[in-house]
């Protein structure tokens, strides 16, 4: 392990004129007390920051890289739509693929509109609910996240959780007040909302798979109890696939667990690494977006091509028979491996995975919803983060994160997280 020394001088300049040093708040790396690394370069499983320290990512871009960084056909597609153009602000070809592929995918996806984040996507959809119920309030659950539009910041997950900021300032409180916050994996919490706000609440929000309280798996029959629910109170169901889209399986994870939902989000995986969003869902519904209708919807970047050809070209590969197959083999190994680690050393916690998803929760033996995640032990967690990257595995600065999986992630690079792992947790993690 070389120092951090370029790191440490980069984040003290960013800082000055960047808020926080930072464009996002989740690559700040407050919670474990430290100045962020600065990446100058990636490729596979790897990334490399400014001082020459190479590690095995667990980030994996907070979801996007799937396939690993810098996938050779992915870059070689970005390039030749380069000499193209960057986008014309009028349509193309090649967004109809896009579109097609989606829709094929995911039976629920009838129609689909291409936006430039996930955060867009949920803003929108939350739209379409509103105007085609008639309804104002939405129920969404506590520790999941759908973007930092004013209605979601209530009770979202990841970011505020660690950083001690549950809600945003800033949103005023006559449109937090439309939020309603349940407990995931809870019908009963749901019903009651519904209760409480009849005939008000237009949609239920809900991460397919939540991934930003940390990973917790939906109980069974949670989410097709919660279709059920939702739809029997005349509102809609809105499944947040943002991290999941194409990650857990190829198309959408909530059907897997036989969710009926009336509009879905995507992102991430289905830009390759490039900005991108999309709602999708019943067509009279997506029909309600402009023109065609009279909610209001649009952007400059939406459909472009970089984004599209990263994102076609990212799912080409994702369809090839076995990649799925890989990732589940790798993740279980992976999940296995850290589980045996917890278990050797005699300390408390758990592993949550589903797919190429997991988090090692420290000091909780089991993690179902957000409480219990914030149960977790954040203190414990930094030092298994310090002693993790000075073995050269790179892994989100918080408890309450995944561990992204790609397919770049071959058994060396497992072993070594695995091996790492083991040393980590050898002498306890007292500080
Ligand atoms: C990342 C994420 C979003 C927001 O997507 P952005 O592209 O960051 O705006 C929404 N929902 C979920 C579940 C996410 O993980």
């Amino acid at each position: 392990m070389n120092t951090r020394e370029k790191s440490d001088r980069l984040h003290k300049r960013a800082a000055k004129v960047i808020p926080g040093g930072v464009n996002s708040p989740v690559r700040a790396w407050k919670a474990v007390n430290a100045a962020p690394v600065f990446i100058a370069d990636a490729a596979g499983a790897y990334v490399i920051d400014q001082d020459g320290n190479r590690y095995v990512d667990y980030v994996g871009a907070y979801g996007p890289a799937i396939l690993g960084h810098a996938n050779p056909k992915v870059v070689a597609a970005v390039h030749e739509q380069a000499r193209h153009g960057f986008g014309y602000g009028a349509s193309i070809e090649i967004e109809i693929e896009l579109a097609e592929t989606i829709a094929r995918a995911v039976p629920a996806a009838e129609k689909v509109r291409l936006v430039s984040s996930g955060t867009e996507a949920g803003m929108t959809a939350l739209r379409i609910a509103r105007a085609a119920t008639g309804r104002a309030k939405v129920i969404k659950f506590d520790g999941c996240y759908h973007g930092h539009s004013d209605s979601m910041l209530v009770r979202a997950g990841s970011g505020g959780m660690t950083l001690g900021q549950p809600d945003s300032a800033g949103v005023p409180e006559p449109i937090a007040s439309l939020t309603m916050v349940a407990r995931y994996n809870t019908l009963d919490d749901v019903e009651r909302c519904f209760r409480t706000a009849p005939n008000e609440i237009a949609a239920v929000i809900v991460e397919s798979v939540p991934a930003n309280m940390g990973v917790v798996e939906p109980a069974p029959g949670f989410l097709k109890g919660l279709s059920d629910l939702v739809h029997r109170h005349g509102a809609l169901l809105i499944c947040d696939e943002v991290i999941t889209g194409f990650r857990l399986r190829f198309g959408a994870a909530c059907e897997t667990y036989k969710a009926e939902p009336d509009l879905l989000m995507f992102g991430k995986v289905i830009g390759g690494g490039m900005p991108i969003g999309a709602i999708a869902g019943r067509a009279d519904l997506m029909d309600l977006l402009a023109p065609e209708g009279p909610v209001y919807q649009a952007g400059t970047l939406s459909g472009n091509p970089l984004s599209v050809r990263a994102g076609l070209e990212t799912l080409r590969i994702l369809a090839a028979p076995g990649a799925y197959e890989t990732l589940e083999a790798a993740s279980a190994r992976l999940g296995d491996g850290l589980r045996d680690a917890l278990r050797k050393t005699g300390i408390r916690g758990c592993v949550n995975r589903v797919g190429s998803l997991l988090t090692m929760f420290i000091g909780e033996d089991a993690v179902v919803d957000a409480d219990s995640a914030r149960r977790a032990d954040a203190k414990k967690f930094a030092t298994f983060f310090h002693r993790m990257i000075e073995s050269g595995i790179y892994l989100a600065p918080s408890q309450f994160e995944a561990m992204f999986v790609s397919l770049a992630h071959g058994g060396e690079e497992i072993e070594r997280t695995i091996t790492a792992a083991d040393q980590a947790l050898a002498s306890g993690l007292e500080p």
